[in-house]
């Protein structure tokens, strides 16, 4: 048994939900078919009981807060022995930003509900209708303030490369997204789910797929901002599953270690900008990255390294880590 703090997610696929957004399948992403109850909650929670010393209790999928107040009762209370006795130490869930009140939110703090997070998925409003979304930018904006003024954990989660969006909406999201000051984010690139309106269209060729490449370029410069704001990733790219990996992904920006690749697309442009404000008098040099950061500077196949010396005419290049805060970058020339 570990002492540290397990996520004990439950899925409610489409629970609560009033829309049909073009990309969902939450069947799909969640591997879960039928919606959860309380039982669900119960046996998640006894699951994790053998494996881990302290739960947060995370309500994913659906629109938590869209469902009857009789079932989100239902499904909070099933938790309350399990707070009781210390086992569940927080609560989040997740819901659309046009489905929260300060009276809905007021019901899931009676609860423990400690961390809300509201599906923004893009801050252009003409990308949100291109989806299917059903709500407006200023839904996420007023449902953002009505979860801090409440006092909850904000989190807000971003799509790159849906229908409509371009690199550029999509950083300017992001920006929007930033504004609101949120405690923790999660990006996710678009998907195409196999049986999903945008699979269709993607198949009649009116949606361009928002590729790995797209979503590596797109989401570099997003995570940057994020982490100069100073706001945690909490996820970069949908988690990989055996049934996405099992052909339900279709198409878009599905990769295992898409995050992976993201930040090591972040380190090669951090190491691009040092070289071109200081252009190095060797051709011989030593990147100094943070411990951790080490295969992220490199790169898969040492891409990063094979580009930067191609472009700055190198000779020699290698990373080397150091005691550094994330996302340093220090140039070390060989003489
Ligand atoms: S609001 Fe959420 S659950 Fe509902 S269709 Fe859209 S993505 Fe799926």
């Amino acid at each position: 048994m570990t002492a540290k703090k397990s996520i004990v997610p439950v899925f409610v696929p489409h629970l609560g939900c009033p829309n049909d957004c073009v990309f969902c399948n939450q069947r799909t992403i969640s591997g879960s078919l039928c919606p959860a109850g309380p039982e669900d909650v119960i046996r998640a929670l006894e699951d994790a009981k053998g494996k881990t010393e302290r739960a947060e209790l995370a309500f994913y999928g659906g629109s938590f807060t869209a469902v009857p107040e009789e079932t989100q009762r239902a499904l909070l209370s099933a938790a309350l022995p399990y707070r009781a006795m210390g086992f569940v130490t927080s609560i989040r869930i997740s819901t659309r930003p046009d489905a929260v009140t300060a009276e809905k939110l007021a019901l899931l703090q009676s609860f423990g509900v400690e961390t809300v997070e509201l599906g923004a998925q893009s801050m252009d409003d003409e990308v949100l209708r291109l989806s299917g979304r059903g709500h407006t930018a200023l839904d996420t904006v007023l449902s953002a303030g009505l979860v801090k003024a409440a006092g909850l954990c904000l989190v807000l989660q971003l799509m790159t490369g849906l229908p409509g969006a371009d690199r550029d909406s999509d950083l300017r999201s992001a920006e929007a997204v930033a504004a609101l000051a949120p405690d923790g984010v999660r990006v996710y690139p678009t998907v195409i789910l196999r049986g999903t309106a945008l699979e269709a269209l993607w198949r009649a060729g009116k949606y361009r797929a928002h590729t790995v490449s797209d979503a590596v370029e797109t989401c570099a410069p997003i995570a940057d901002l994020f982490l100069k704001a100073g706001i945690p990733i909490l996820r970069l790219g949908l988690n990989p599953t055996e049934t996405l990996s099992g052909g339900e992904a279709v198409g878009g920006a599905y990769h295992p270690a898409l995050g992976e690749l993201v930040y090591s697309r972040l380190y090669l442009e951090l190491a691009r900008k040092k070289l071109r404000a200081k252009p190095p008098r060797s051709r011989r040099l030593r990147l100094l990255v943070p411990e951790r950061a080490v295969s992220r500077m490199t790169g898969r196949g040492r891409c990063n390294l094979l580009a930067l010396r191609w472009e700055f005419g190198l000779e020699e290049i290698s990373v080397v880590g150091a005691a550094f805060p994330p996302e340093t970058v220090e140039i070390s020339e060989i003489l």
